[in-house]
């Protein structure tokens, strides 16, 4: 456990570029804070276009041989990562929380659930059949063979540090891609932590390639590339937008995981302590700043009082502060001051509206970027918590009536990530599944993400899926070969 704790990574600004850790100078680097102390951590470079071009050269050049070693040789250095991860994890859940803030039992968990990515990557790397298609014709045979799409450019967020860039890094070097990732300028010190371990499992120079710095900079440049085949990008509808319309010039293929608005419905007939912890799982995670957190809750109106009251009471036993140390803390803060600014706005605005405040409703404690996990009822369905994305600790419980009535509003949205619905009642489980606008429905379950099943979204939520049997096919062309004259 020699290496790879923060103060080894962040002794010098480095950036991995062809399988070396490139140095920026001194006066070319981004500060990085502890969103819970504000205390540095160190600093990354600000690379931009130029550095960005030569990760992108290494990527290309290492895409030669990568794509056509044996997939079994990509499967065991992927499983040695994914083993190496496991054998850091005390370090690596630490860089995590350190840089994102999230309670150190997420640290933790983020980092198996990233690790795991690579493990199930590894053992479909050599499951990218083909196909053989009845002839059409006598002598004639029509087949398809898979292969890797080239360069892949992998763009994330900060709330999920390791596990978005695994997730997408994952698929692609199990299907013979290389690639190169910009992490989030918040949280890059788990991406440069993963960097060294695949280094260290044999992972050969050029394969993964790290670059921080200026993010509007460097996307261009990999937008712009022709030599990268395709994008992947974690994070805000409005950035994904702009990436879908930089990469029309090069027909680039796309990977899109923008924002979503989840629906949480729960039924008169619902188990009611399930759909309690449901509620506090789906919403709370991570501060409520996850892509698939619970935005909109409807309670169904025989059964608010109870499920609220659960709900408030579960609310007030988090003990809100930084928690490295599980006993300071279980509820982490935001990402940075203008998280809380825009949560704070989105809870007065309510209030102003009409909403009440049930629980929390105030920023603090501390000077860290905390806000308190809030619950809000005496909501309607036109406020700005319901329409917009909170990415925040609030929690606005609607009441409703009537089935039709609820399912129509859980669907009024153009996002189409996650939807959670509770109820014991199978007809109505498999009719909402169905029903439901979402990419993803879960049912008296509040966690829906596992590598085993595919995660993403549709309408503005999305392209393309994560994880699963069929993310690998974010990162293969299928090539259609006719042999003829047979
Ligand atoms: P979030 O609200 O989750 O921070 P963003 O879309 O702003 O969502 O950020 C997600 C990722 O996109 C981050 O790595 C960020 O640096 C990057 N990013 C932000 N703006 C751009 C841009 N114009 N081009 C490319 N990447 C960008």
């Amino acid at each position: 456990k020699k290496y790879y704790t923060i103060p080894k990574i962040v002794e010098k600004p480095l950036n991995f570029i062809n399988g070396a850790f490139v140095e920026a100078s001194a006066d070319q680097v981004i500060d990085v804070v502890n969103p819970a102390t504000h205390v540095s951590l160190g600093t990354i470079p600000k690379f931009g276009a130029t550095e960005t071009r030569d990760a992108i050269s290494a990527a290309e050049n290492a895409f030669e041989s990568w794509s056509t070693t044996l997939p079994r040789a990509r499967a065991v250095i992927l499983r040695r990562w994914h083993d190496l991860m496991i054998e850091y994890g005390d370090n690596l859940g630490a860089i995590i929380t350190r840089e994102s803030g999230k309670p150190i039992a997420e640290g933790h968990g983020e980092n198996i659930y990233a690790a795991r990515f690579l493990e199930w990557y590894a053992n479909e790397a050599e499951r990218i059949y083909g196909d053989i298609i009845p002839s059409p014709r006598h002598g004639v045979r029509t087949t398809v063979i898979k292969q890797p799409v080239g360069v892949v450019g992998v763009i994330t967020p900060w709330n999920f540090p390791a596990a978005m860039i695994t997730r997408a890094v994952g698929g692609a070097i199990a299907a013979g891609c290389t690639c190169v990732v910009k992490p989030s300028e918040l949280t890059p010190f788990s991406a440069l932590a993963l960097a060294q371990l695949a280094q260290e499992a044999g992972l050969p120079n050029g394969v993964l390639n790290i670059v921080t710095g200026d993010a509007p900079a460097i996307g261009s440049a990999l937008s712009s590339s022709f030599a990268v085949r395709k994008l992947s990008f974690t994070g805000s509808t409005k950035v994904g937008k702009q990436l879908m319309r930089e990469c029309a010039d090069t027909v680039k293929k796309l990977g899109m995981e923008l924002g979503g608005n989840a629906p949480l419905i729960v039924f008169e007939d619902a188990d009611i302590p399930k759909a309690v912890a449901g509620i506090m799982a789906a919403k709370f995670r991570n501060a409520g700043q996850t892509c698939v957190c619970a935005n909109r809750v409807f309670v169904h109106e025989s059964i608010f009082d109870k499920v609220v009251e659960g709900v408030v009471a579960q609310v007030r036993a988090f003990r809100v502060g930084y928690s490295l140390d599980p006993k300071v803390g279980n509820f982490g803060p935001l990402i940075n001051p203008q998280a809380v600014d825009r949560v704070e706005a989105l809870c007065n605005e309510a209030v102003k509206a009409g909403a009440k405040v049930l629980a929390g409703g105030k920023r603090g404690p501390g000077s860290g970027n905390f806000f308190e996990p809030t619950v809000l009822t005496n909501v309607t369905h036109d406020m700005s918590v319901c329409q917009s994305e909170i990415f925040g600790p609030l929690l606005p419980i609607l009441s409703f009536k009537d089935e039709d009535e609820v399912v129509r509003l859980a669907n009024s949205t153009r996002a189409g990530l996650a939807s959670y619905v509770f109820t014991e009642n199978y007809k109505r489980q498999w009719r909402l599944s169905e029903k439901l606008q979402f990419g993803m429905v879960g049912i008296n379950d509040g966690i829906v993400s596992t590598p085993v099943a595919p995660f993403g979204g549709i309408k503005e939520s999305g392209l393309g899926r994560d994880g699963s049997k069929y993310g690998i096919d974010a990162f293969v062309d299928i090539k259609y070969v006719l042999h003829s004259n047979l």
